[in-house]
């Protein structure tokens, strides 16, 4: 099958997958604003969770009423779940393609059939993923292979040189079609030079993979989801390097697919618990266990299965309550090592209290209240903050603080080859002294320093301050400042885009230890 005939078919399968809304961009599939805005507010006496309540397809038709906030089990049963699910991205369980609210409700069923001990939200977790994954009603192989072949696509197409030749060849396709210009713009020529690019790419590829290989040969675990993935999904690989082969016109086939298929291989055993760049769904569970008496929140990822031992679903983070350990302690955000409790240094995820040091890879925040907003955040973000996202290049080292070094650079040079006693010699030392480490170290100081003014003087300490505020707000008005702040990111995105992504009625819902899940605003 020929791409081009492949990618509705996959693009209309994460239609309503907001993610990653520049992979189809080049079809015109999905719109700007897919995404949806939500936000949980969460204190001592319980959790608010706000969501709109709309959802783009792809064609920029929105409507207003999808319910994104769920409950477990019915009222007036004994079942009474102090929990709540808040989803965005994808309205559906991707390895079955099932909505999302279909799975909460036979996930709530399996829970009143089972009657397992949910003394904490993390048994709720750890009793949905192990749902999800091991319900043969939820996992349909087909659909499964669907979601595998889409992510490999939406991988590969965006690969450089790959996208400048499906960019090329539509060109060329709309220009011939238009007018026989083709020997004008001698478009064999343009071609021809893409094609040389992505023969490169894949000859490097392949020498990485052979690396890699040679480097992991004693690692067994990689070793075996190598070849668990090459029988589980070695077809969609294959499906897909036939689909690219055919599409990028790639020869000698038998011998380019075989390539390709290799690399897809390796990418999914690469990729299978990383969903960057992939369709996933982001799901909060938030609430309180059965032994809990603060509120606690976990988020997860879930999308295709590439690796069957792994399964759909990824924990992301965890959010714990944290009541005041000592007169010194304000509440204010910690990351903590997920194995033994330690806190760690910001941003840097290792912990020390292990020989040798452990790398914690599942994130576990803890302070005195979150707010913590879904999917479409930005303003948001730059309420919460003080410092909006469309500004991270200020910090980000490779964008303004290489600009500034730069400048900065010259700057020097041009005072000093003006100073007396400098000639051409010393200059010359200099210009190399600049090229061996002063610019290095000044790009990285700036970097630094910008960073640390912007982040850690900046938004965190306007966010601590929110922080303060929600820990000690009554239940009602955390309700109202959960829905002000989705609210205020529907109203800003609607002037600032054409399609109306978020908005729609906002559904609000309150969880407390007392009286549980209570919708307090549904449409
Ligand atoms: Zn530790």
């Amino acid at each position: 099958m020929l791409l081009q005939e492949l990618q509705p078919q996959l693009g209309r399968e994460i239609i309503s997958n907001g993610n990653h809304p520049s992979i189809f961009s080049s079809k015109n599939l999905l719109a700007d604003t897919t995404l949806t805005s939500q936000i949980v507010l969460i204190n001592a006496q319980g959790v608010a969770l706000a969501s709109d309540s709309a959802v783009t397809m792809g064609d920029g038709r929105t409507f207003d009423t999808v319910n994104k906030v769920f409950s477990l089990g019915r009222q007036g049963k004994q079942w009474k779940h102090h929990i709540a699910f808040m989803i965005s991205g994808g309205d559906s369980y991707t390895p079955g393609s099932i909505l999302w609210e279909r799975v909460i409700g036979l996930f709530s069923k399996h829970l009143e059939d089972t009657a397992p001990d949910l003394f904490s939200v993390n048994d709720y977790v750890d009793q949905f993923i192990d749902f999800v994954n091991n319900d043969s009603r939820l996992n349909i192989p087909t659909q499964n292979d669907i979601a595998v072949q889409s992510d490999l696509l939406n991988w590969f197409e965006d690969i450089p040189p790959v996208a400048s030749k499906m960019k090329d060849s539509s060109a060329i396709g709309r220009l011939s079609s238009l007018v026989d210009y083709g020997a004008v713009a001698d478009l064999d020529n343009v071609s021809a030079a893409v094609d040389e690019r992505i023969e490169a790419f894949i000859e490097n590829f392949l020498q990485f993979i052979s690396d890699v290989k040679l480097d992991r040969a004693n690692d067994n675990n990689w070793t075996q989801r190598l070849l668990r993935i090459e029988s589980e999904n070695g077809h969609n690989s294959r499906t897909m390097a036939r689909a690219f082969v055919d599409s990028l016109q790639l020869t000698p086939i038998r011998e380019s697919t075989r390539k390709l298929e290799e690399i897809f291989n390796f990418h999914l055993a690469n990729s299978y618990r990383d969903f960057k760049g992939r369709n996933h769904s982001v799901i909060a569970i938030a609430g309180f266990g059965q032994d809990e008496l603060v509120p606690m929140m976990v988020e997860l990822k879930s999308g295709s299965i590439i690796d069957s031992q792994y399964g759909s679903i990824r924990i992301r983070r965890r959010y714990e309550l944290r009541l005041q350990s000592n007169a010194y302690d304000h509440g204010e955000l910690q990351e903590r090592c997920d194995e033994c409790g330690t806190e760690l240094e910001p941003r840097v995820w290792v912990c020390d209290n292990h020989d040798p040091p452990r790398h914690v890879t599942l994130e576990i925040l803890s302070a005195a209240a979150f707010l913590k907003p879904f999917a479409q955040k930005s303003e948001i973000q730059n309420t919460l903050n003080g410092f909006h996202e469309d500004l991270e290049f200020l910090y980000e080292k490779n964008k303004f603080p290489a600009v500034l070094t730069k400048k900065i650079e010259e700057n020097i040079k041009l005072e000093m080859a003006n100073i007396e006693g400098i000639g051409p010699r010393l200059m010359d030392r200099i210009d190399k002294a600049f090229a061996g480490h002063i610019t290095e170290g000044m790009h990285s100081f700036i970097a630094l320093e910008l960073e640390d003014a912007i982040v850690n003087h900046g938004w965190i300490k306007r966010r601590q301050r929110f922080r303060n505020v929600v820990r000690g707000l009554p239940m009602k008005e955390m309700e109202t400042f959960a829905k002000t702040l989705v609210e205020l990111q529907a109203e800003i995105t609607h002037y600032q885009s054409k399609i109306r992504g978020v908005g729609g009625e906002i559904d609000v819902a309150r969880i407390t230890k007392e009286e549980g899940f209570v919708w307090v605003n549904r449409q």
